[in-house]
């Protein structure tokens, strides 16, 4: 398994200040906060290792997307405070931070961290706000947020957290996702609320290339005016979509490990990282759900260089390529892609 190796090699990619486009909130939870916070709350855990498989991919597990999903539900129990709320975004700052996260965007689905105790959205998403603002500064790390919504839910919902995100533009929401299962659902019904979204000073990704086909990147790009796509990975299966993903410039969020235990891409060594790479499209390293996944950015990057023979200048550039592809304006991405730089001439 890629994802188990030498604390040598693992300090080696430690060292690379990084930029993280797509990490899930609800995916990066501490294990070790959530024994706690059950213990707290009488939520019944059974063995310590029990709980881990419940919320974490075991080796054995098969690599399904229902499996990998299934390790969010017994996280939902947790959302039960503004207090817990506010920790475990502080918390995936810091972990981010200790990583060498120097920027991340941080996604989350405000609909699922209300809905166990009926919290008010906004309610919520300040909550996640103001502790991102903290998190940020105690741990000289960039964050922005991203709203979440699921295809598989009502657009009448995304309707709502769409308004709210843009409404919170000044406390640091930059972003709207369409997250959840690709498969089954289409896009089409969150059009409008997309394109609104857009004209509100949101900016889009749009999970797609995943669960389904290369057609879903092409209704991304094409009907949900996406500025990145979430994954992507079968893009590679239609010349006509790459060649759209090239014209329009579209960076992809790639998460290497994640696609893998879902089973989007069926082995490890296969994982089309350096195929979308060769083939001129944008491409950049991120986690997905680095809890859920037992990963860091730095495990990431190790398995695109030591398992994917990505050479480590080509992530040195993957890592600008990233900055450069941020939700950001110009200015602050070039700030951003400097100091990069500087810490990047560093490591040899
Ligand atoms: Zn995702």
């Amino acid at each position: 398994m890629g994802w188990h190796t030498s604390s040598l090699k693992r300090a080696f990619y430690q060292q690379f200040p990084k930029v993280d486009l797509h990490r899930h909130l609800e995916g990066s939870l501490r294990i070790e906060t959530l024994l706690e916070l059950a213990e707290s709350h009488g939520i019944k855990t059974s063995s310590k290792t029990d709980f881990y498989s419940l919320v974490q991919v075991q080796e054995n597990d098969p690599l399904t997307f229902s499996n990998f999903l299934s390790k969010f539900q017994p996280l939902r129990l947790f959302y039960r405070s503004p207090e817990v709320i506010s920790r475990i975004a502080y918390e995936a700052i810091e972990d981010a931070a200790k990583d060498n996260v120097r920027y991340m965007e941080l996604r989350f689905t405000p609909v699922a961290l209300g809905r166990v105790e009926g919290f008010p959205l906004d309610e919520v998403m300040d909550w996640v706000a103001e502790s991102t603002r903290r998190a940020s500064k105690d741990f000289n790390i960039q964050t922005r947020l991203i709203a979440s919504v699921n295809r598989h839910e009502s657009p009448k919902l995304a309707e709502q957290v769409a308004q709210l995100t843009a409404d919170r533009i000044s406390k640091g929401f930059v972003g709207l996702d369409l997250a959840g299962n690709e498969a089954e659902f289409s896009a089409q019904p969150f059009a409008p609320i997309f394109k609104e979204a857009k004209e509100n000073g949101l900016a889009i990704t749009i999970h797609a290339g995943e669960w389904g086909g290369a057609e879903n990147v092409r209704e991304a790009i094409e009907e949900l005016n996406a500025d990145r796509i979430g994954h992507g990975v079968r893009v590679l299966e239609n010349a006509d979509v790459m060649a759209l993903a090239q014209e329009r410039r579209t960076p992809f969020e790639v998460c290497i490990t994640s696609n893998y235990q879902t089973g989007a891409v069926s082995a490890l060594l296969s994982h089309p990282l350096t195929r979308m790479m060769m083939a001129d499209l944008i491409v950049t390293i991120n986690t997905d759900d680095p809890s859920i996944s037992k990963i860091n950015l730095s495990n990431e990057y190790m398995i695109a260089c030591d398992d994917l023979s990505l050479p480590h200048e080509t992530l040195m550039e993957t890592i600008l390529t990233a900055a450069n592809a941020a939700f950001l304006p110009p200015v602050e991405r070039q700030n951003i892609i400097h100091l990069l730089r500087q810490e990047l001439e560093k490591i040899v």
